[in-house]
């Protein structure tokens, strides 16, 4: 009988508030070295925590994103431990009363519906940062510490890797739309930590389970969780169960491989007790309803409906909608523009993009607003421009902030539609070029491109393409 996998996923994730989760430092990253720092945070003796409403309101906001109740009445706990980059030696965090539980999430992964579990969503603070130097001696960094941190935990409900890859990104895609965190994994923001096991399906019984920590990307769970099951199962399957006792591992992405840390301490060694430095959280329903009732649409939910209302392919749609600005500026030109969605598409996803990339600039700034480049993907549908120009004007939108018909009248590059004058241009054409004229003529579809290239290169791109296709067409036949 096949052993299955029980994976769960531990995240945390640092809340995009200006201060503190319980004194007024402010959270700014990339500070002078300990220059965040007050009484409280430094757990100097008689300070008091006081705690930050936003973090509170922050977490009721990803209770509301990830379906789970919020608590009537919470406690706040201490988390008892020793190490230098937590000076008061416990960390404020909460134990059997977490602000909010009993989530779910449902996940599409390769077309198959998976609904996982959320156990709880509940408020920490952050610990310092150890620095240590070649020389053997170490720094202690304290400007993370008391940055407010949310706990999320899923219930052991992923079987394959894959699950929790696309777990991380929908939460990742969620925290940012709702504008909690900015889940920058590679800047320490998002934290996942998985659980590791195997379960006999017949009979119920189950591995110890194994954690593995500090993992600082979502290739790396990936790639870590499907290490650990093929490690379990083979040390199963080959009869060395005394190797699977409950542990901490690491992932060593040099190697591809986790490797123990140390055995894992339970939650007893911790000494969990409410903190008596805090009152008991009972946050009021009216203003826990008035979050849930401001909860926006979610990105997986706007990709569907992207894919639905718009006809956009499943790429386009997931690509617009990976950002909340993104997706607004493409419905808000969708909204003033009359041609097809795709067109739409096309433009933001690629030259505007691009122009944004380069510039290192965000789209919530893009010097081209939605209705200017509504106006420009009008000019093309019209045909006052041909789409190779509109990509010159697009550029030179974003270089001044002119509107498009500005740019093109000013410079004169409407398109040529006028029959007469392509007409003219078009014989000019065959007359200079007789060898590529008698060649199509002779049945060689592919001298054509040449003819119609240089009735472009004549009229610097301005000529209808289609007309000039159709008229040279007439001319030659
Ligand atoms: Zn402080
Ligand atoms: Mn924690």
């Amino acid at each position: 009988m096949a052993l299955e996998p029980l994976v769960g996923l531990e995240v945390h994730v640092q809340l995009d508030t200006d201060s503190k989760m319980f004194c007024a430092c402010s959270t700014q990253f990339g500070a002078d070295p300990n220059s965040n720092v007050c009484p409280t945070c430094l757990g100097l003796p008689g300070s008091l925590p006081v705690p930050n409403r936003t973090a509170i309101e922050y977490v009721i906001r990803t209770a509301a994103a990830l379906n789970c109740t919020v608590a009537e009445r919470c406690r706040f706990a201490r988390k008892n431990y020793f190490y230098p980059d937590l000076p008061k030696n416990f960390q404020i965090s909460q134990y059997d009363e977490p602000l909010s539980y009993d989530g779910h999430i449902d996940l599409d992964v390769d077309g198959e519906q998976v609904r996982i579990r959320i156990r709880r969503a509940h408020l920490e603070e952050d610990t310092g940062k150890n620095i240590h130097l070649p020389s053997g001696s170490s720094l202690v960094e304290y400007n993370r510490c008391g940055i407010p941190l949310m706990e999320v935990v899923t219930e052991p409900d992923f079987t394959t890797a894959e699950q929790c890859r696309e777990y991380l990104t929908q939460l990742r895609l969620i925290l940012r739309a709702i504008g909690v965190s900015t889940a920058n994994m590679e800047e320490g923001a998002m934290r996942a930590e998985p659980t590791v096991n195997l379960r006999d399906p017949e009979t119920g019984e189950a591995t110890p389970k194994v954690e593995i920590k500090n993992l600082n990307s979502i290739r790396a769970v990936f790639e870590a969780v499907q290490y650990e099951i093929e490690r379990q199962r083979r040390a199963v399957a080959e009869g060395r169960e005394n190797e699977l006792f409950q542990q901490t591992r690491r992932w060593d992405e040099s190697n591809g491989v986790t490797a123990l840390m140390r055995r894992k301490e339970t939650s007893d060694d911790y000494m969990y007790f409410p903190e008596p430095d805090l009152v008991p959280l009972e946050p009021e329903r009216e203003w826990v309803e008035s979050i849930y009732a401001s909860c926006p649409e979610l990105p997986a939910a706007r990709c569907a409906r992207f894919c639905e209302q718009y006809e956009l392919p499943e790429y386009d749609a997931r690509v617009l909608t990976e950002s909340r600005e993104l997706a607004d500026y493409f419905e808000e030109a969708c909204e003033v523009f009359a041609g097809p969605a795709k067109t739409v598409s096309n433009w933001v996803m690629g030259d505007l993009t691009s122009l944004l990339n380069e510039a290192g600039i965000e789209i919530s700034a893009s010097p081209v607003t939605c209705e200017g480049l509504a106006e420009l993907l009008t000019l093309i549908e019209e045909d006052v421009i041909s789409g190779k120009i509109a990509k010159d004007v697009l550029t030179k939108m974003f270089e001044t902030g002119r509107r498009a018909r500005e740019i093109i009248e000013e410079e004169g590059l409407e398109q040529i539609s006028d029959t007469g004058e392509l007409e003219a241009i078009i014989e000019q054409v065959i007359a200079d070029n007789p060898g590529p004229a008698d060649d199509f003529r002779a049945g060689k579809e592919k001298a054509i491109g040449f003819l119609i290239g240089q009735v472009m290169k004549a009229t610097k791109g301005q000529a209808n393409p289609g007309m000039v296709n159709e008229i040279m067409r007439e001319k030659l036949g």
